[in-house]
């Protein structure tokens, strides 16, 4: 038979626990499960038999979600948390041990660095490396230094915030598999539409679904899929640290799925559509897209980011760099009518300021080395018309003095 593609895994509706298959999934609200007997409840509990007792513990809203999500991630098993920090919390927890060392990119999501950092206290160190730097990451790794043998994880984005960076998960995957370190990549930016880190050697691999998985801004959630021998004891971790998703939210989160390849499609249309008529605008010194051939990365996402047609999908983030600084930024902010929200992935575009939001706890130094000054503009596109959105930031520009560079057009 053959595999379901892409689009079709987000329609299709999964049958209910009880075997009835209504059109669309029921919520089941329920925070405890009426069972047989004592037996019958801890072989529930233990994993001994299927079904639910308690809603920690499991219930159909949460496992129809990791059904889907497994299933677009072409992985054996998945779960569910409260959120994308909840599964990356799982990750660390369910796979590293006090002794053990975690490499990190150098280009992560700042929350990702410091639930790593606070592992310290229990005998987890961590250090950064340059992933896209091929030679220095499989230096660092064959080095027979104790560093090198305590290495169990390296945790990669398969493109960066905000300046977009597309990783070689292929060839990092190969450096790791060498090295015996488990690779666990943070899909978030660019979904399972535009990439399956699994397919490419992946071990690990979360989404925070409060993004564009979701697409639609009202719920919290995150996922981890990977490697089914890593799997072993996952639904009980999660249960006993208590980072279990409520039923409403997964049900509200399975519901957006069903569009997700449509809007993810149609979003990075737009990305590229809005990214080429920023271009030459006077007040913005530079576009960020690695759908057009100026982005350093432009070849790796043609070769790395594409749906299951094989049709490049180079992802709905675009970086703006403005003329001018803060000051620019603060005005462009106040008067764009695309709307400040320091998330991503909703149903409209919306811009962020990485500067004041994601990486405001990155030395100012460290972060103008990564490209991300004060003029750094995100934007997060979405499935109204580019035009619309190109209209807002054009009359935002408008009137602004870039520090002497005319604006008039
Ligand atoms: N990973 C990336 C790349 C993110 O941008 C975020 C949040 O902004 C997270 C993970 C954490 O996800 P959540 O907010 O769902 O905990």
């Amino acid at each position: 038979m053959n595999r379901k593609s892409l689009q079709d895994i987000c329609c299709e509706s999964t049958p209910s626990a009880e075997g009835l298959h209504p059109s669309r999934s029921p919520i089941h609200t329920s925070t405890a499960y009426v069972c047989d007997s004592p037996d019958t409840a801890a072989a529930i509990l233990e994993g001994r038999k299927p079904g639910y007792a308690y809603a920690r513990d499991g219930h159909p809203n949460s496992d129809q979600l990791a059904a889907k999500c497994a299933a677009l991630h072409g992985a054996g098993r998945a779960v569910i948390t409260s959120s994308g920090m909840a599964a990356t919390s799982l990750a660390l927890l369910s796979q590293l041990k006090s002794g053990d060392h975690v490499l990190l990119s150098s280009r992560l999501y700042g929350r990702t660095k410091t639930v790593v950092k606070e592992l310290e206290k229990f005998g987890v160190s961590c250090s950064t490396v340059d992933v896209y730097d091929l030679e220095a990451l499989a230096a660092v790794l064959a080095d027979n230094s104790t560093l090198a043998r305590q290495t169990r994880m390296l945790i990669v984005e398969t493109i960066s915030n905000p300046m977009l960076r597309v990783a070689d998960l292929r060839e990092i995957a190969g450096i790791c598999r060498k090295a015996d370190v488990l690779l666990t990549v943070d899909n978030t930016f660019a979904s399972p539409i535009a990439c399956r880190p699994l397919e490419l050697g992946a071990d690990l691999v979360i989404e925070s679904l409060t993004k564009i998985m979701n697409g639609h801004g009202d719920v919290t959630l995150g996922m981890l899929c990977g490697r089914d021998d890593l799997f072993i004891n996952m639904a009980e971790t999660v249960a006993t640290w208590g980072m279990t998703a409520g039923p409403f939210d997964c049900w509200i989160c399975e519901r957006g799925l069903s569009t997700l390849f449509l809007r993810f499609t149609a979003a990075c249309g737009n990305a590229l559509n809005i990214s080429r008529q920023l271009q030459g605008l006077s007040g913005i010194e530079r576009v960020v897209y690695p759908g057009l051939s100026t982005h350093p990365d432009h070849k790796k996402a043609a070769s790395l980011l594409r749906d299951d047609s094989g049709k490049v999908v180079p992802g709905n983030m675009v970086t703006i760099q403005l003329t001018g600084g803060l000051p620019s930024a603060e005005r462009f902010i106040r008067d764009c009518g695309v709307h400040f929200v320091p998330s991503l992935g909703e149903l409209t575009t919306t811009l962020s300021h990485p500067a004041s939001t994601s990486h405001k706890s990155m030395p100012a130094a460290e972060r103008e080395a990564l490209g991300i000054g004060d003029g750094i503009i995100r934007l997060s596109i979405g499935i109204e018309s580019p035009d619309y959105v190109v209209g807002a930031i054009r009359d935002a520009l408008v009137g602004l003095d870039f520090q002497g560079v005319s604006n008039v057009r």
